[in-house]
């Protein structure tokens, strides 16, 4: 049975610039948008957000950006992020960010498979950038180096040059600021071309394994991503103290931009609200501390492993954390018991953490709650506008029709990804299309609802699909079946995930080539240098006599799940 939404809004078919902005060139708050807490005068205003944007998609026009090219964004977070992100945009382009903690390897993969046309990177991981380029033979004219040595943000977005930055080029790689040199006059009147049609116009690539196999591209519209926009704005002013609310409210963003999270959160949700946020450039709790304690932070966006440490770090009741209202994880799961702690420990009582869900393939959130709705509980809350559900049995024939029964959840909406990009298998298997031609995302999370009834709260309790999540960030089991499989020692592998003091790691089963005497230690440490750290196997290398299959050659992996909880305990 179908749950919907308890709302129907109307969703602008406009692109997501003109969702934020209003316009190109009418009048905006001149007052921060997006500050550096490292330093109080080094920030963006609305107007200076959207200038800035502006000037890096003429830029990069001039420099042969066509309409659909993708532009990849290899960095950590900082204030010009939200720019570079919304001016490929103002292009006509795709933008599609990756972490920035990838080795070469997987950051090559990425621009093979996004095609991307041009490479900007934070000089930080400009080595690992040279690297993939050159494995791929991707243009060196077409990397940009970010960030580095950038003069402040007010300057960069208002000076007429603002130059190459203090070292220029580095390592003979353009600066990026070279793509805005001498445009500021006209950017100031010059205005994007609006898509034809907002449905069918891709916006970003952000790349998630889905279901199962290794990372592929989500096309998410603009339509999609203004509807994800309108929901988040709709469900806040739900909230009748909103408005004062509003005037008070500072967010934190220490959530990576290049995941759909961080990214529809503050680049495009808090923007559009005109809700100021302080970007860090990557997380550190204590520095997270510090920045709620100085600059009254009043909103969270968190992930589990956060409020695990808000409730059990030891610094984390030294700090002045009495300005924070609202705090709400996602990403992976979270333990009512955790919550509490934290709500009667930091919070003194005042507030309730509440969980939403999202998938990257649904542009972000999908359930949250009604800001009006007291005792959030384990739940993730209910659908986000304009969205429905139903939770299947697991083979994917039957519609489960009772309340408190698990199923696999199906979700559709406005927010659902066009398609995987140039995956059409993928995105068959990963979408189920009606008799009335409705065409359902299948999560691969099993969930169940306390009834059958619109705005209906969803508990999830398990996750069907391969995927992993370390610290929120995704892990494609494939994705290191495969690299393990390059390594002669190996002759098959299986990678899982399991759960250690409350979060999940990478676990390997592999059968040892015939002549092979590698040790754990030797593969983990083949591992080091083949794939990002937070996708190393620390949940273990086990070795085993064969990997259980089914006849057609998958790997049973809920048999391997339930042999790792044995020997590794948890739940
Ligand atoms: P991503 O596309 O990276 O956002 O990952 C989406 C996946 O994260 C979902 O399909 C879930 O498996 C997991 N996830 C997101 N939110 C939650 C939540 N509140 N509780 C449990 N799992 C979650």
């Amino acid at each position: 049975m179908t749950i919907t939404s308890r709302w129907n809004i109307d969703i602008p078919r406009c692109s997501l610039q003109q969702w934020i902005f209003g316009s190109a060139t009418g009048p905006l708050p001149d007052t921060p948008i997006f500050l550096d807490p490292e330093r109080a005068d080094n920030f963006l205003t609305k107007r200076t957000y959207r200038l800035l944007g502006k000037r890096v998609a003429i830029g990069l026009k001039n420099a042969g950006l066509q309409a659909g090219d993708r532009v990849l964004l290899f960095s950590g977070n900082n204030l010009y992020f939200p720019s570079v992100f919304i001016g490929v945009l103002m292009a006509g382009g795709i933008f599609t960010g990756a972490n920035p903690t990838f080795v070469p390897r997987e950051l090559a993969y990425q621009l093979k498979d996004s095609g991307a046309s041009f490479l900007i990177v934070a000089e930080a991981a400009l080595k690992t950038a040279l690297e993939a380029a050159k494995e791929i033979g991707f243009p060196k004219e077409r990397i940009y180096v970010f960030g580095g040595n950038t003069p402040p943000a007010p300057e960069v977005a208002q000076s007429p040059n603002p130059g190459p930055g203090v070292k220029g080029r580095v390592d003979g790689v353009k600066h990026w600021t070279e793509l805005i040199a001498d445009n500021l006059n006209e950017a100031e009147y010059w205005s994007w071309d609006e898509p034809l049609d907002a449905t069918e116009t891709t916006c970003c690539l952000n790349y998630s394994s889905g279901t199962t196999g290794v990372p592929k591209g989500v096309e998410i519209s603009h339509y999609s991503y203004v509807a994800n926009g309108a929901g988040v704005v709709f469900t806040q002013n739900l909230d009748p103290e909103w408005p004062q609310k509003k005037s008070r409210w500072m967010g934190l963003c220490f959530l990576p931009l290049y995941h759909t999270y961080g990214q529809t959160y503050f680049v495009a949700n808090f923007a559009k609200m005109d809700v100021p946020t302080y970007v860090m450039a990557g997380f550190d709790f204590v520095k997270m501390l510090e920045f709620i304690q100085k600059y009254r932070i009043t909103a969270l966006a968190a992930v589990p492993p956060i409020v695990l440490a808000l409730a059990k770090h030891p610094l984390a009741m030294k700090f002045d954390l009495s300005s924070v209202e609202s705090v709400g994880s996602g990403a992976a799961p979270l333990g009512r018991e955790v919550c509490e702690e934290v709500e009667k420990g930091v919070f003194k009582g005042k507030l309730t953490i509440r969980q939403g869900w999202g998938m990257t393939e649904m542009t972000c959130t999908a359930l949250s709650w009604d800001p009006r709705r007291l005792a959030p509980s384990i739940g993730v809350g209910e659908m986000m506008p304009n969205c429905k559900a139903r939770l299947m049995t697991l083979d994917g024939t039957t519609e489960i029709t009772k309340a408190n029964e698990r199923g696999e959840l199906w979700v559709t909406g406005p927010t659902m990804m066009r398609r995987y990009w140039r995956k059409p298998d993928a995105t068959a298997d990963t979408t189920h299309t009606d008799s009335d031609g409705t065409i359902w995302l299948k999560t691969g999370d099993i969930a169940y609802v306390d009834e059958y009834r619109p705005g209906a709260i969803f508990y999830i309790v398990d996750r069907l699909k391969e995927l992993i999540k370390v610290k929120g960030n995704q892990v494609a089991p494939a994705e290191l079946e495969a690299v393990l499989l390059d390594n002669p020692n190996v002759a098959d592998v299986a990678v899982i995930g399991v759960t250690i003091d409350g979060g999940e790691l990478p676990r390997a089963y592999i059968v040892r080539s015939p002549a092979s005497k590698a040790t754990e230690g030797d593969i983990a440490k083949w591992m080091e240098g083949k794939v990002a750290k937070y996708k190393q196997l620390k949940g273990g290398v086990v070795f085993t006599d064969v990997i259980p299959k089914n006849p057609s050659g998958k790997i049973l992996r809920a048999q391997l799940r339930e042999r790792a909880k044995k020997e590794v305990g948890g739940p």
